[in-house]
């Protein structure tokens, strides 16, 4: 392009050397990284579609992490720089390690996702039948707005854990010859003393009771005959009884695939890009890490949604334990190596929504299309329940973003006392490392359909490659 060169001004001088630039986000990319985000992505809504709950991400993870030369962890063994280790736990979380050269003596690099998102959990006695309707009970899990579920195709993930040590897979309703489930709702006409309730009562808990049959079982007029019907269907296909849900993980989520959205195509519309929008960028940048400087983990976790209590979730030391034998293994002490670690907390932000706008700060808020978001802080009120990231360390992530020129924006999860929320973040900065949150921008957070745009998605992968494979300037020159 020939274009004269005008002088530029001195109040644009000064603009350029002082202020935040106007001219951001996707406008700033070139074609060919706007064609990588669409590659990206690809390999993400296919991720989506195999890994609706957390065991079925770790399941996914560990196949694709096998593939590439990933071996399972055995602290007996010996590692060298650039060997490439998992560690599963329980099958509801795991670990992908790149051993770095330096091995734990600086600290090691940590990416956090988690992949456990908002659903319907079955009760422990989930089945009954009401006026010949076969039905389950459910108990939601993590933070929904119920009336968003009734009237959406539901499908039944999980698995049932039988008491001879078997485990029964579970999965059915996401394919188009399945049969899906539903909650159902009351039509309009006959609403007029729901709609005039206040959201939170118009659709409690105990009403969001799945549809799972109507058609009695033929052969007597026993009474509960349909739920008869239903527990010989499930007897026939898996070989359980109704005693055995009482062993079982089972989970209505939202059936179908991932979409693209928009004419443009340029978004992802799906269930649980809460947080398997960070999770995927994790597991993809462990995958491309080959030889870091210190070594590095992607962690997927569980629990999240919940508050990170349990075995699986990141208030347990099942992460701080792995390091510690890592640590050993370097005749390094855990205490050491985590006072010198740094961490991208990798989970979603709210992006600002201008249908609901006045929910937002606009100055302090993220945008689709403009990069990863780095939270420093989330929780709420007076920022409690937040570790806050400290100014050094945003100095030091902003600066390795800007030097690998990753897209990134910075965000506030909504307007001062607007509510709040908090992330895995704080959990790990009370190991003593260094942490702050970085991912996705999401629409509809939490909602059975929730949107994120392709180029963020892409540049949350960028973010944490590059925090992964940077160069410590400490580090002793070999
Ligand atoms: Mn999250
Ligand atoms: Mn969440």
């Amino acid at each position: 392009m020939c274009e004269e060169k005008k002088e530029k001004t001195e109040t644009e001088l000064l603009k350029e050397k002082l202020l935040i630039k106007k001219e951001s986000g996707a406008k700033t990319l070139s074609e060919e990284e706007i064609r990588k985000a669409d590659e990206f992505c690809k390999g993400y809504m296919s991720f989506l579609d195999r890994a609706k709950t957390e065991r079925e991400a770790v399941a996914v993870t560990i196949a694709a992490a096998e593939a590439r030369g990933f071996t399972e962890y055995d602290p007996d063994l010996t590692y060298k720089p650039g060997d490439k280790v998992y560690v599963n736990n329980r099958g509801k979380a795991v670990m992908l390690c790149v051993m770095g050269k330096n091995g734990t003596k600086n600290g090691v690099r940590l990416g956090i996702a988690h992949i456990d998102s908002p659903r319907l959990d079955l009760k422990p006695n989930p089945l009954y039948e009401s006026n010949d309707l076969a039905m389950f009970k459910t108990h939601y899990y993590g933070g929904i707005k119920k009336y968003q579920w009734p009237t959406v195709p539901l499908a039944l993930h999980g698995v049932v854990a039988m008491k001879n040590g078997e485990v029964k897979n579970v999965y059915i309703g996401d394919d188009d010859d399945e049969p899906c489930f539903v909650v159902t709702d009351l039509l309009p006409h006959l609403a007029v003393d729901q709609m005039s309730k206040v959201m939170t009562k118009a659709f409690d808990g105990e009403m969001l009771n799945v549809l799972i049959g109507s058609r009695p079982f033929r052969k007597d007029e026993e009474s509960e005959s349909v739920k008869l019907n239903i527990m010989n269907i499930l007897y026939e296909k898996y070989g359980f009884t109704e005693e055995d849900f009482v062993s079982a993980d089972l989970t209505m989520v939202p059936a179908g695939r991932a979409r693209e959205v928009g004419f443009d195509r340029s978004m992802i519309g799906a269930y649980g890009h809460d947080d398997k929008v960070c999770a995927y960028p994790a597991v993809i940048a462990a995958f491309d890490t080959e030889l870091p400087d210190s070594t590095v983990i992607s962690v997927l976790t569980d629990r999240e949604e919940i508050g990170s209590d349990g075995a699986t979730g990141m208030k347990c030391t099942y992460m701080a334990d792995f390091i510690a034998d890592l640590a050993e293994a370097d005749g390094m002490r855990l205490r050491h190596v985590m006072a010198r670690s740094a961490c991208l907390s990798a989970d979603v932000n709210a992006a600002f929504d201008p249908t609901y706008a006045s929910a937002f700060e606009a100055n302090n808020s993220s945008y689709i299309n403009n990069g990863a978001v780095i939270t420093k802080y989330t929780g709420s009120g007076g920022k409690y329940s937040t570790s806050d990231a400290s100014a050094e360390f945003m100095a030091s992530v902003r600066s390795i973003l800007d030097e690998k020129g990753v897209l990134w924006q910075t965000g506030e999860l909504g307007k001062v006392d607007g509510g709040g929320g908090g992330t895995i973040a704080k959990f790990v900065a009370n190991l003593n490392a260094d942490v702050v949150d970085l991912g996705v921008p999401v629409l509809s957070m939490h909602a059975p359909f929730e949107v994120v745009s392709k180029i963020d998605v892409f540049e949350t992968y960028r973010a944490l490659y590059e925090f992964y494979n940077y160069s410590q300037p400490d580090d002793e020159g070999e």
